[in-house]
């Protein structure tokens, strides 16, 4: 804390997995030698730089970027850029740290690093945000390649925001480097699935937590926050198994259908209209309620899908009054720490993003393979191995939190299988 002051998110998540690694360390002392831990928790380097750009009233703006570029055991740094008026170091480098344990959880090889900027696309227009997307690539570039550091999207960066910084690290590289970012267009060495991937993921974790309990998706009543990336593909694959998703949200409230939301349209409004979700009440029905709290919806699965800290002990207490019994994160860390012991001591059964959202990178690493290869898979291929993939990443944090004595808890079975296999590259690696 007195090393990283203000760093108020970055704290959260430290503090979250160092105490679940405490079973771990009393058994294996031997694995934390070295100051490991401590080397860990310490990106291995952090950039920060300017980002000044020209709005459409010929002004000058100036916002502030960020990559650290947290852990490359197991391989190049790899993870998303944000754009959001929140972002400042704490987020980076929490992210980053969540990062580490997941893209090792996801078994593929690739190191973990975050980045983003405090740049507020909202109402900006495209021209703003190709400019704004130039001037970040213009200083970032030097710090990237596909065997260096490779970016995705996260929140506020799409496949468009991704085509601009794509074009302009080509332009000033003059290289085709496809493998140097992921999350690209079909036409330019994109991954079909990927814009799926983290949504359908965290449904495909969620029917192996129904499927340890004896049931699956069927008629059961699903609510997802967010009306995102993470959050529509969520939703969709929701209603692909048969479950109904009742409520969904953005910034500025939900919308709760008891019916069941009409998904496509939602895609529609959202990604293509780029609209709010407000204006979904108007011409499909349900009802939007401005702020409040979307948790209020009775539910037997929630999918909090859209930013950090959205679900406090409040909504996790309303969540586990309602009957809800299944909570997987498709966000990074949205649900406090406090929520989650509210959950735990409701018997309701929670899975951490680190694991629960890992298809998405999983997804841009099979994206890289493909660049790599110059190689391009059907849809159906790329899904079944990210079906594969989170299988066996919920089969490592089932087995791991049984070989802990804590069946059951996949938050310590996260977090111990995603640090074992970094710990074993960076103890191999020498003191990096
Ligand atoms: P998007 O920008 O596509 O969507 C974010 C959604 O969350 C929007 O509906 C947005 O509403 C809402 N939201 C964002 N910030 C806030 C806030 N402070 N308060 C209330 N609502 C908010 O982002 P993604 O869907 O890509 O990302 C969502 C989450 O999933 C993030 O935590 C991200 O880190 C995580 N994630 C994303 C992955 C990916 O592949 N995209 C992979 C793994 C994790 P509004 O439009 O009104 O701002």
């Amino acid at each position: 804390h007195r090393r990283n002051p203000g760093e108020a998110e970055f704290h959260q998540a430290v503090d979250e997995v160092l105490l679940s690694l405490t079973p771990m360390i009393e058994r294996h002392p031997d694995y934390v030698e070295d100051s490991l831990i401590e080397r860990f928790c310490e990106p291995e380097r952090q950039i920060i730089f300017r980002v000044p750009w020209v709005d459409d009233n010929g002004c000058v703006q100036v916002n502030r970027g960020f990559r650290v570029e947290f852990n490359s055991a197991l391989g190049p740094y790899k993870g998303g850029l944000r754009f959001h008026p929140s972002v400042y170091l704490g987020i980076v480098k929490f992210l980053g740290f969540e990062q580490i344990l997941k893209n090792s959880l996801s078994g593929m090889p690739i190191g973990a690093g975050k980045g983003g900027s405090d740049f507020d696309p909202k109402g900006r227009s495209e021209g703003e945000i190709m400019r704004f997307c130039q001037s970040f690539m213009t200083e970032l570039y030097r710090h990237l390649g596909e065997y260096t550091d490779v970016p995705a999207g996260d929140i506020g960066v799409g496949g468009r925001e991704v085509g601009f910084l794509f074009g302009q690290y080509k332009r000033i590289t003059n290289r085709y480097e496809a493998g140097v970012l992921t999350g690209k267009g079909l036409a330019w060495g994109g991954a079909r699935a990927r814009t799926e991937a983290t949504g359908y993921g965290t449904v495909y974790f969620v029917e192996h937590m129904l499927a340890e309990q004896g049931r699956n998706l069927e008629g059961l009543d699903v609510v997802v926050s967010g009306a995102g990336n993470v959050a529509l593909y969520a939703a969709q694959k929701v209603t692909q198994l048969g479950g109904r998703v009742v409520a969904m949200s953005d910034s500025g409230g939900y919308l709760v259908d008891t019916d069941g939301i009409d998904v496509a349209a939602m895609i529609g409004l959202k990604e293509k209209r780029r609209g709010r979700i407000s204006e979904y009440a108007d011409t499909h029905g349900g009802r939007h309620v401005s702020g409040g709290s979307i948790w209020e919806v009775p539910c037997t699965v929630a999918l909090p899908c859209a930013t950090q800290n959205e679900l406090d002990a409040e909504g996790a207490h309303h969540l586990a009054r309602n009957g809800c019994q299944v909570v997987a994160e498709g966000a990074n860390m949205p649900a406090t720490p406090e929520a989650v012991e509210v959950l735990r001591e409701a018997g309701v059964a929670f899975a951490p993003g680190k694991a629960a959202n890992a298809g998405g990178v999983a997804v841009s690493a099979l994206e890289m393979q493909q660049n790599a290869t110059r190689d391009s898979w059907s849809f159906d291929h790329t899904d079944a191995r990210l079906r594969e993939i989170m299988a066996g990443i919920h089969r490592t944090c089932v087995d791991t939190a049984e070989a802990y004595d804590v069946p059951g808890d996949l938050v310590t079975g996260a977090n111990i299988g995603g640090f074992l296999r970094v710990a074993d590259a960076m103890n191999a690696q020498g003191v990096i």
